[in-house]
């Protein structure tokens, strides 16, 4: 281009001095000139070759527009017929479009990727809720739940094994077990230590805690949790079975007491037949006694089978309750007259109070009778010879309620056992000796009156000073009044 450039301006050059060359020498030879000097005629020289300057640099100027335009052309043309410079950009473009191609690719694979990830944390929200929900339950479990993991370090612990074993739970987490729980509960981590070395599935066995109200024996389960062939840990659940432990024993004392309780009279009553049928009593006095203790002894085991039966009556709802307006204080002085024969043995008196008008009650007769002569009869059995007993008989006019008190001067109980002398089959063990007995006395009456009745027992007692039993009834005419 420079050349080409170069050449032009020698070529406009060498025409503009020939033509001032030739312009000269013409008018020279045609003899004009003189006037060749005049001024006229030399600016119309001059304004000739400015003229001709001005047409070779518009031609110029033209041949170089047309020299770009011509290269735009050839560029555009060598882009579609595929030479040098077009296979340059066409691999450009194929590029172009790869490249594209792989971003169209990237995006969609972003797109997959992000709802994954919604997907994930989706899922890790649920998992989560679901921890904090598994952990609530096990927190909220009244078992004690102990995990740990395969190195016997304390992974999880709810709060009633925190109280059991007597730990903080915030600072044992990771912690050897044995540390943490200490010397006392030994037993204990060497069953979870020896469950994990064996690998067995599920070991179960009784332990006995010490706990501030006294010795409370666990049921207690280890499972080992298996991740493939390996245990990875254990988890104990200790499930407090002190209470049950305790019933299975009053009913095992129960059935041994009850067969007891059976067998005496049946073996009286078998003893005494046998005698009169073998005529051993000669004498009619003789065999009057013996039909007698026959008859006693035949009362005592239809009283002990009419109690059993009664319980499992009134607790399975299956009893007929028959209520009518019913004179305590008449009441009291039947069953009075029952026991006096009894307390008589004993050397025991039994004193009551000039009977009151005004006490009627609603109650089905033959029950309130039953815990009438149960109170009796426990304040004459547990009550030495030449002990008294006074049954009284109040009416709260306020309250509109009855109230029946039987005091001894007897044994008394101990002020711990007050709560359950009323619970089924319980006996207190203190007293054992001074009567034989099976447990369901004082329940029956809590039942008939608590229960049948909608009234209220209660009892004070003072060791070796003596008992006070008794029970509170609505008056018949606030029953009444209530029904309206
Ligand atoms: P039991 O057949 O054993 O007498 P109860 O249910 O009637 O059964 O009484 C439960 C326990 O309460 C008795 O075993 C006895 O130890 C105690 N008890 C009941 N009444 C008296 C009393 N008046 N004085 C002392 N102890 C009593």
């Amino acid at each position: 281009m420079r050349r080409q450039r170069s050449l032009g301006w020698a070529a406009t050059s060498a025409v503009i001095l020939s033509l001032c060359v030739a312009a000269l020498t013409g008018l020279h030879n045609s003899g004009i000139g003189v006037g060749w000097r005049s001024p006229t005629v030399a600016l119309g020289l001059i304004a000739c070759c400015i003229g001709a300057v001005g047409v070779i640099f518009l031609g110029l100027a033209y041949h170089r527009l047309v020299g770009t335009v011509m290269s735009i052309a050839r560029q555009l043309s060598s882009a579609s017929t595929g030479s040098e410079s077009g296979l340059q950009s066409g691999s450009l473009l194929e590029m172009v479009s790869g490249l594209r191609s792989e971003l169209d690719e990237r995006a969609e694979r972003i797109g997959q990727l992000e709802t994954e990830l919604k997907d994930l944390r989706l899922q890790s929200r649920l998992a989560d809720r679901q921890k904090q929900h598994a952990e609530a339950i096990i927190y909220s479990l009244r078992d004690a739940v102990v995990v740990i993991d395969e190195s016997d370090r304390l992974l999880m612990a709810n709060e009633a094994a925190a109280n059991l074993l007597d730990f903080d739970p915030s600072a044992a987490c990771h912690q050897a077990l044995a540390e943490t729980v200490g010397q006392k509960h030994n037993e204990f981590v060497q069953l979870l230590q020896q469950s994990r070395q064996s690998g067995i599935e599920a070991t179960r066995r009784e332990l006995e805690f010490e706990q501030s109200d006294g010795p409370h024996t666990l049921d207690t389960i280890v499972s080992c949790v298996h991740e493939g062939d390996k245990v990875s840990g254990v988890v104990a659940i200790l499930h407090d079975i002190t209470r049950e432990k305790e019933i299975s024993q009053m009913k095992n004392d129960f059935v041994s007491h009850v067969s007891h309780e059976l067998k005496t009279p049946l073996a009286s009553i078998t003893a005494y037949s046998e005698m009169l049928a073998d005529g051993e009593a000669d004498d009619e006095e003789t065999r009057k006694e013996f039909y007698a203790i026959i008859q006693s002894q035949a009362q005592r085991l239809n009283r002990l089978i009419e109690d059993i039966l009664n319980v499992s009556r009134i607790e399975s709802g299956l009893i007929k309750v028959q209520k009518e307006p019913v004179s305590l204080a008449i009441l009291i002085e039947h069953q009075m007259q029952m026991i006096k024969g009894f307390a008589e043995e004993k050397q025991i008196t039994v004193t009551g109070q000039t009977p009151i008008i005004f006490d009627q009650v609603n109650a089905d007769k033959d029950m309130i009778s039953q815990v009438v002569v149960n109170l009796l009869s426990n304040a004459v059995k547990y009550t030495p010879a030449g002990g008294s007993v006074r049954i009284e008989t109040q009416v709260d006019e306020v309250e509109r309620l009855a109230r029946v008190t039987v005091a001894d001067t007897g044994v008394g109980i101990p002020a711990d056992e007050l709560d359950h002398v009323f619970d089924k089959f319980y006996r207190v063990g203190a007293n054992n000796k001074q009567a034989k007995g099976t447990g369901l006395g004082l329940n029956l009456v809590k039942q008939i009156v608590e229960k049948v009745h909608g009234g209220r027992v209660f009892v004070t007692s003072e060791v070796g000073r003596g008992s006070t039993f008794g029970f509170e009834l609505p008056l018949a005419a606030a029953v009444a009044a209530g029904a309206t």
